[in-house]
């Protein structure tokens, strides 16, 4: 994939891995950027609403930095980018597309720290999802912060949600009580132990990364129709090397943790 392209690393090996978890009722996935949960785990949730499951998104960061044009304006690029997210979470899962929420951080500044965390506590305690995905923080020579800061915020926004004690406010002042997810799904991760058949939605996966229209310079380096088509076959290729170790055509491959 080209150099900026949110990817996901070849598991080591299929032999100890699992595979497929029973669709949840309903899951939850936070992305530093509009655009990042199509890349990370597009397929999966696809999958997953196909089957009845309610898809919500949690996007961190306004995504205003993700442009190659010195003179954009950056809250209209901002807004466009939570258009184009609304319209990539219809695509994933249509009727059962849940609710796309935005923390607002400016791109490029996010940070995992306590007031944070809270505001992702409580949207993880309002939502309630079975299921939690996200960036997995401990990826190796990661560069951008984002990426990280967005995958501490899942992992410890988890900890602080399932527990009734910690960020007391959301019950006393705001009515909403402790939820305890039952697993969490850490895409990019450097020793994936999990993986999910996509195979049969990797062309829903590759609409809703389409949605991301602003992104095709940037991210997919896609400026015309022959760009598009090998951006796609570049994203088929690595679900089709993902999914190998799996017997699975096309897999997404994650680091699962379950009992949270
Ligand atoms: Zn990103």
């Amino acid at each position: 994939m080209a150099a900026n392209e949110p990817g996901q690393p070849v598991p080591l090996t299929g032999a100890t891995s699992t595979s497929d978890l029973a669709t949840p009722t309903s899951a939850l996935a936070i992305g530093a950027h509009p655009d990042d949960v199509e890349f990370g785990c597009g397929g999966t949730l696809a999958k997953w609403a196909a089957d009845g499951c309610i898809v919500h998104h949690l996007v961190c960061t306004d995504g205003s930095k993700g442009t190659w044009d010195p003179d954009v304006d950056v809250a209209a690029l901002a807004a466009r980018r939570q258009e184009e997210q609304r319209e990539a979470a219809r695509r994933l899962a249509g009727d059962n597309a849940g609710e796309v929420r935005f923390l607002g951080r400016v791109d490029g500044e996010l940070e995992s720290d306590l007031a944070t965390r809270g505001e992702v506590a409580r949207v993880i305690r309002e939502l309630e999802p079975q299921v939690v995905l996200g960036h997995d923080p401990w990826k190796r020579y990661r560069l951008h912060p984002d990426h990280r800061h967005a995958g501490f915020l899942a992992c410890e926004g988890i900890v602080a949600a399932r527990d009734p004690h910690f960020f007391r406010d959301h019950l006393l002042d705001h009515g909403v009580a402790h939820h305890r997810p039952q697993a969490l799904l850490l895409w990019e991760a450097d020793q994936p132990d999990h993986a999910e058949d996509v195979s049969g939605v990797v062309d829903v996966k590759l609409s809703a990364l389409a949605a991301h229209e602003s992104q095709f310079e940037s991210t997919m380096k896609a400026i015309d129709d022959a760009q598009m088509d090998a951006f796609e076959q570049r994203v088929r290729n690595r679900l089709g090397d993902l999914g190998r170790p799996f017997d699975m055509d096309a897999a997404e491959v994650f680091k699962l943790i379950v009992d949270l």
